[in-house]
């Protein structure tokens, strides 16, 4: 099934697209570039996400290790080189600048696609544990289980908090209950003992 995720991102800006992000040179990974549009690289702490350019492959390194003389900001990079090795890196470096609109899109498709997977399997995971409270729910209560269904989260809906445990309807997975087709909170709290509406 497929998961909605919202992902900060603004759309690629092409006017700016080589003034805007920040390339350099490291020795593990040659040329990379930062995404300055990448929400995880929006923060002045933790880790940042580097695209490594001969590959448009991304890794994550900490903040703290995206310094000299590992990771070179490209002018830093230029100017500690002579002859042949200066001539290849600007001729390389003026590639990577008439190509950055692909390069941005292709590096950004793979990293955008990763995240994605991460996030469905971080989904499951969570629907996992859903489901034993809401087995665990029915324990309690001393009822037989019911079973469940997957259904869309509703995109709006007049009951804010679970009854149960007061989370709020965000927080609720999408899966219901095969019994009152509730949505299941991560408490397990369905509409199954549902107390009624409090004042
Ligand atoms: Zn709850
Ligand atoms: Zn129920």
């Amino acid at each position: 099934m497929s998961v909605n995720i919202r992902i900060a991102l603004n759309p690629i800006d092409l006017s700016n697209a080589t003034v805007d992000h920040w390339i350099g040179h490291s020795s593990d990974n040659g040329w990379v570039l930062l995404d300055r549009q990448l929400t995880a690289n929006a923060s002045g702490s933790g880790n940042v996400i580097l695209y490594r350019l001969s590959d448009c492959k991304w890794f994550s390194i900490d903040r703290r290790v995206w310094i000299p003389p590992g990771y070179l900001f490209h002018l830093k990079y230029l100017d500690g080189l002579r002859g042949a090795a200066l001539q290849e890196a600007n001729a390389k470096l003026s590639n990577i600048r008439g190509h950055m609109y692909e390069l941005l899109n292709a590096c950004r498709t793979n990293y955008l696609a990763s995240v994605t997977q991460d996030r469905d399997k971080l989904l499951a995971d969570r629907r996992e544990l859903v489901l034993k409270a809401h087995k665990s729910h029915f324990l309690q209560m001393g009822r037989p289980y019911p079973g469940t269904l997957f259904c869309r989260r509703p995109s709006g809906n007049r009951m804010a908090h679970c009854w149960k445990c007061g989370a709020h309807l965000e927080s609720r997975i999408d899966v219901a209950c095969m019994a009152c087709h509730w949505m299941i909170c991560g408490c397990g709290a369905c509409g199954c003992g549902y107390p009624g509406p409090r004042e």
